[in-house]
């Protein structure tokens, strides 16, 4: 990890720089730099040991001038407050630039998953839920899965809530269990929207999906799902990873063999996994392999200053939010690598809670096909918008990408005007 490196900070260089070109005073984007609402609370737990344990967790809405506050709750040991709060804005940018009606928040709990039994899990969904109470709800702000979390800690979420008001309520929590009003595709939709994303950055540089090789870090919720669907596609993916490091085959991978034996049990990793002509090789070594598509699908930071150099693939799909810190992203514009920034290539998920709150709030239900193609009606003109403004202004693309959030977000303050 490097020194100094703050995500919040990285957020606010890119939309002050958007701010920038789109003409905008100081004082047009100074409310959008300060998130609305922090909320830290502390979450006490009996261990299955009988001990008890405090954990700290946080809910943060960066803006809601768009609608309400959306976005993931990650649970993870490296949680920390201004993690949380570049999360949450990057959500902001994210939903404008889908243009779906949600401002951006987001939650964390630092805990480690990996080293809690499933009771204490529950146990810490249901007081963390309880303590952001106050905040959350349908026409406030909206939590889903991120990091850490899953369809069953949203199961929870909606019952903890529900239990509070006294009546089932759906719409407070999306990514939720299909019994529970969860939407069809909403499990595979971050992938989906990737892989769309990746489809649509091939196509404009001229390159076919065909035997083009990939490398993907990460073999979460995100990460497994585009692996199987550009597998699907036809691209060669030749590298993926977990935290207990990758695997390497120039010829390519065996993907559902690999996805089959990582679902079969939580704690089966990458390290333990056997097939013929792989090569282990570490996370940083994946992210430095020459591949024509890089896939970052864990964490933020993970390309910065001391790597930025190193990476030879010529398009980076950013699939986690924040992968690339500021500083990498200003050597890789320098060597030309195209990068698909975050709040367009991973906008699928929280375009499907969109299609998923639309659902619970009008009880209805969509078939997968539907929600399938309506995400895809949302994620390819989203992605020629971004492709155009940025040839427009001779800028990258997460500057276009920015050009039309930031822009949408200013007018929509401005329309609002200051209250009082
Ligand atoms: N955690 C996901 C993200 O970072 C999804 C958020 C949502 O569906 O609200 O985009």
């Amino acid at each position: 990890m490097e020194q100094h490196y703050n995500p919040y900070d990285n957020v606010l260089k890119v939309v002050k720089e958007a701010a920038d070109i789109l003409g905008y005073s100081e004082s047009d984007i100074e409310a959008i730099k300060h998130p609305e609402r922090e909320l830290k609370v502390a979450i006490p737990v009996r261990m299955d040991n009988g001990t008890t344990h405090v954990f700290e967790g946080y809910r943060i809405q960066h803006s809601t001038s768009r609608g309400p506050a959306k976005g993931g709750i990650r649970f993870h040991p490296d949680v920390n407050l201004d993690e949380v709060k570049a999360l949450a804005a990057w959500m902001t940018f994210k939903c404008a630039v889908v243009n779906i009606p949600y401002g951006g928040g987001k939650g964390g709990v630092i805990c480690d998953p990996s080293q809690l039994s499933e009771t204490e899990i529950r146990a810490i969904t249901r007081r963390f839920t309880a303590a952001i109470a106050p905040l959350i709800g349908p026409e406030q702000d909206i939590p889903a899965p991120d990091v850490g979390t899953n369809a069953t800690v949203m199961g929870w979420m909606m019952d903890t809530y529900s239990m509070m008001k006294g009546h089932c309520v759906h719409g407070v929590v999306t990514g939720k269990p299909i019994e529970l009003g969860g939407a069809l595709g909403r499990n595979e939709a971050t992938g989906r929207g990737v892989t769309l994303t990746t489809k649509n950055i091939l196509r404009k540089m001229g390159l076919n999906t065909t035997a083009t090789t990939v490398a993907v870090q990460g073999m979460g919720n995100v990460g497994s799902i585009t692996a199987k669907l550009l597998h699907k596609e036809g691209m060669k993916i030749i590298a993926v990873s977990d935290v207990s490091g990758g695997i390497y085959n120039p010829d390519g991978l065996n993907i559902p063999a690999i996805l089959e034996y990582l679902s079969k049990d939580r704690k089966n990793l990458l390290k333990n996994y056997e097939e013929e002509g792989i090569q282990r090789i570490s996370n940083s070594e994946l992210l430095q392999l020459d591949v024509k598509v890089l896939i970052p699908a864990a964490l933020e930071n993970q390309i910065n200053s001391l790597n930025a150099k190193n990476i030879k693939a010529d398009i980076i799909v950013e699939a986690a939010n924040g992968p690339i810190a500021s500083e990498a992203d200003d050597i890789l514009n320098a060597k030309g690598t195209v990068i698909v920034p975050d709040i367009l290539a991973n906008a699928g998920g929280v375009v499907v809670s969109y299609f998923e709150w639309v659902q619970n709030i009008q009880s209805v239900s969509w078939t997968e096909e539907s929600v399938n193609e309506k995400l895809k009606n949302i994620m390819d003109p989203a992605f020629e918008a971004v492709w155009a403004i940025s040839q427009q202004n001779h800028a990258t693309l997460r500057t276009g990408a920015y050009l039309i959030a930031v822009k949408r977000v200013v007018e929509a303050k401005k329309a609002r005007a200051i209250w009082p």
